[in-house]
């Protein structure tokens, strides 16, 4: 079995809130991974005292924990265990029914002899390399396709000068539609405080003797293909099997690096954490 991880942060000077672990228990053939992306708060309050790396570490750290020594749970009632698990270490302190508290996407898989279930939340990927070599992209695609007037607003921002006050003003008001979306019926969902969030998850199940390889990305990492356009989800799973996680996330700082105002790739952030597990079980 070939596992290989790396993750970077989009900002040497601030923590890294991609989170990245794989569990191998020691009973036989099984494993799981877990890659979360903790969703980047306001400046304002978040109606939480602790950070985003603590949130998604006890959350991670949970997610994989009941992943691999509760097989008899399916990976929504995980994540809705390790949620609720997470909840219970703050909402003394925290208000955790503030929109903003401390959230993230998630992306876990579960091996066994048989089978590998896959789960998916917001907007990390898992690229599900198949026997036969074909790669079938697992992604949970509500942030990407948010109701109008979210895509009018984007047109927009991105159709206003670059610096100016109105396109400020329209960011502003872009920003505030998809808030009004987070984690609302009809918008998108993150693994913030609510356990029932987990029955949002893409979910599946695939024979293992049908999978070549799994590869979960964080979007600092799959912007490669969906933000820059350098190559297909083939060709990302095929880099990543080659040259292994970093190569990936080395390609993504060179063009990050190449375009630092946004201009030729409009994107939230100029560089963002990165996150690459790659599991060939
Ligand atoms: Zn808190």
């Amino acid at each position: 079995m070939r596992i290989e991880l790396a993750t970077e942060p989009g900002d040497p000077q601030r923590p890294n809130e991609d989170y990245a672990s794989v569990a191998l228990p020691a009973s036989g053939e099984g494993g799981a991974l877990v890659l979360l992306d903790g969703v980047t708060p306001p400046e304002e309050d978040c109606g939480c005292v602790h950070s985003v790396p603590w949130f998604t570490a006890r959350l991670g750290g949970a997610m994989l924990e009941l992943s691999v020594s509760h097989r008899d749970m399916t990976l929504p009632e995980a994540l809705a265990a390790a949620v609720r698990r997470v909840g219970d270490a703050h909402r003394d302190t925290c208000d955790l029914s503030h929109p903003r508290t401390p959230q993230a996407t998630v992306v876990a898989a579960r091996w066994s002899g048989e089978v590998v279930e896959h789960l998916v939340l917001s907007d990390s990927v898992l690229l599900l390399e198949k026997a036969d070599g074909s790669v079938h992209p697992v992604q949970d695609t509500r942030l990407a396709d948010l109701p109008a007037p979210v895509p009018a607003l984007r047109a927009a921002v991105r159709a206003l000068p670059r610096g100016s006050a109105e396109r400020a003003a329209a960011a502003r008001e872009y920003v505030r539609a998809v808030e009004a979306l987070r984690n609302a019926e009809g918008g998108f969902f993150t693994a913030a405080a609510d356990p029932a969030v987990a029955a949002r998850a893409v979910t599946g199940t695939t024979p293992r003797a049908a999978l070549r390889s799994l590869t979960a990305l964080s979007d600092g990492a799959s912007r490669w293909v969906e933000v820059f356009g350098a190559g297909s989800w083939d060709r990302c799973a095929a880099l990543v099997a080659a040259g292994g996680p970093r190569a990936l996330i080395e390609r993504v700082r060179a063009l990050e690096a190449d375009d630092p105002e946004c201009a030729a790739f409009p994107r939230g952030k100029a560089r963002d954490d990165a996150a690459v597990v790659h599991v060939a079980p």
